[in-house]
């Protein structure tokens, strides 16, 4: 998508890489892969994209590749957003006071900082960016917007990690990666997507001949589970996992499990998983019913299924919802079209075999959804981001922190600071401002706005609701 180093290129080599390095020994592969290191909560996420870096450097693990040793922090790799590889300990920090109560009250040391705005909005994910978006086009000259986000940068679930390997810079999302463009005026987004001028097409860089009929999925994660009957989808067994001489399986699912080094029983296992349509459950209330227990239980207790399937599922789920099969209800997976629940539909199985991916509508920005957030953020604060308004430099320009809150900007963005207490100066009907308490850098700060946007996603904002004497929003 962006010239010579796309990500196709990035992914062939790695994948030329990754094929290479499974002939040798398993050992060596495993550390290769980080297999040898603590893994921290934060590692899942960008795990993929590490262990195709790993692979491509000498150190053994990632942790090292990119020199962070802090356990909580994990994997920073390099850029912009190097310090905010998913919660940092500060906002697990700040977040644990508000569940503790500490700012049920007005802490006495926090400093007034004299400003006031006309909204300020909290969380700057693509709800608060959008909600500050749709401010700008609305209001008058004057007025004016803060942005307040706990994490060092914007995005939320929508950013990007960076790394750089043999001096290649390659860019993967930690979340939100997948979008299709909106068709025609009056489809849901095709608006903001004209005014943000976002590209309606894109110009991916072609595979080498080489690779002959190999082909991508535009998404970080397709291949995983919702597009895995692919002749270009391949399956590593190690030795390690599974007592193998190490070896790719092409199109596992489609060629349904022949060529996989399984027992029978556990092929058995993964195709009831897959393909079943037994109905576990008779009555109408079904999803209630999901709704009552964990996927985990789903698949081993009521589906009676090994382990193996759950163990095969968690990285999936975790890719897709950030949390596994142990923490996830059925429904939720059943919400998320995993897979043992088609008993509970009329509709014949279909299973797609993906011939030629080029005809997919969807897309992926190198960094993910991130792309979106950095055009939102490009046209609410034009300096934020270095470079001009055009698609290269809004997905590649650096970001300029120093832009994001300035005195004469009519939207700002604090970074860093989690909004603690939300309340009105006095009665609502008789409030004309909302008091917003923030933690920044340890201090305790506090101003005025005329209304306030909670876009924290349903982090501490719930908390932040139940401990601050909040009653309605406006503006
Ligand atoms: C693993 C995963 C994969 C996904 N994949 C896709 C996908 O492929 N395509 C797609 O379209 N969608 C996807 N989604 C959904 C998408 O990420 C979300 O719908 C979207 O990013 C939510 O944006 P948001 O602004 O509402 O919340 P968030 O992105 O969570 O942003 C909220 C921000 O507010 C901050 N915040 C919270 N409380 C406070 C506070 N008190 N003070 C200051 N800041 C605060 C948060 O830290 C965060 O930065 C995915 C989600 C997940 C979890």
């Amino acid at each position: 998508m962006i010239g010579k180093t796309g990500p196709t290129e990035l992914i062939r080599d790695a994948n030329e890489h990754l094929m290479s390095k499974a002939q040798e020994s398993t050992k060596h592969h495993d550390c290769l892969l980080g297999m040898d290191q603590p893994i921290t909560r934060r590692d899942f996420l960008n795990a993929g994209l590490l262990g195709v870096g790993a692979t491509l450097l000498h150190p053994s693990a990632p942790i090292q590749l990119i020199g962070k040793e802090d356990p909580w922090d994990g994997y920073g790799a390099v850029g912009d957003y190097a310090n905010s590889s998913g919660n940092t300990q500060e906002v697990i920090r700040v977040g644990h006071e508000i569940r503790n109560g500490r700012y049920d009250h007005l802490p006495p040391n926090a400093l007034d900082t004299g400003e006031s705005f006309d909204l300020v909005v909290i969380g700057g994910g693509m709800s608060g960016l959008g909600a500050a978006y749709y401010f700008k086009k609305a209001k008058k000259p004057s007025w004016k917007c803060l942005i307040l986000e706990n994490h060092p940068i914007f995005g939320g679930e929508s950013k990007r990690n960076e790394f750089l390997v043999n001096g290649q810079r390659l860019i993967g999302p930690q979340g939100a990666n997948e979008f299709d463009i909106p068709a025609k005026p009056g489809e849901q987004g095709y608006e903001l997507y004209a005014e943000l001028a976002l590209p309606r097409e894109f110009e991916y860089s072609r595979l080498d001949p080489k690779f002959g009929k190999l082909q991508f999925d535009r998404t970080n994660y397709g291949f995983q589970l919702w597009v895995d009957e692919a002749g270009s989808f391949g399956t590593f067994f190690s030795q390690g996992s599974h007592g193998v001489k190490p070896q790719w399986v092409r199109d596992l699912w489609g060629k349904r499990l022949k060529e996989a080094p399984f027992s029978e029983r556990i092929k058995q296992d993964f195709l009831t998983w897959k393909y079943g349509r037994k109905r576990y459950y008779d009555r109408e209330d079904f999803e209630h019913w999901l709704d009552t227990m964990t996927y985990k239980h789903y698949l081993e207790k009521v589906m009676g299924l090994s382990f193996e399937v759950t163990r095969y599922v968690d990285p999936v789920l975790a890719a897709a919802v950030g949390l596994g099969s142990d923490a996830i209800s059925a429904y939720t997976a059943f919400q998320v079209a995993m897979p043992g629940f088609q008993g509970f539909s009329t509709d014949p199985y279909y299973a797609p075999k993906w011939e030629d991916l080029s005809l997919f509508t969807w897309h992926s920005f190198p960094g993910g959804n991130d792309g979106f957030a950095r055009f939102l953020l490009k046209t609410l604060i034009p300096g934020a981001i270095e470079g001009a308004a055009t698609f290269a430099d809004t997905l590649n320009g650096r970001v300029n922190f120093k832009a994001l809150d300035q005195p004469e900007n009519d939207i700002c963005m604090r970074v860093g600071a989690t909004a603690v207490r939300v309340e009105h100066e006095r009665l609502p009907e008789k409030s004309e401002h909302v008091w917003i308490t923030y933690v920044k850098d340890r201090q305790v700060y506090r101003l005025k706005a005329r209304g306030v946007v909670m876009a924290g996603c349903r982090k501490t904002i719930a908390m932040l609701i139940a401990s601050s004497s909040i009653l309605q929003c406006w503006w």
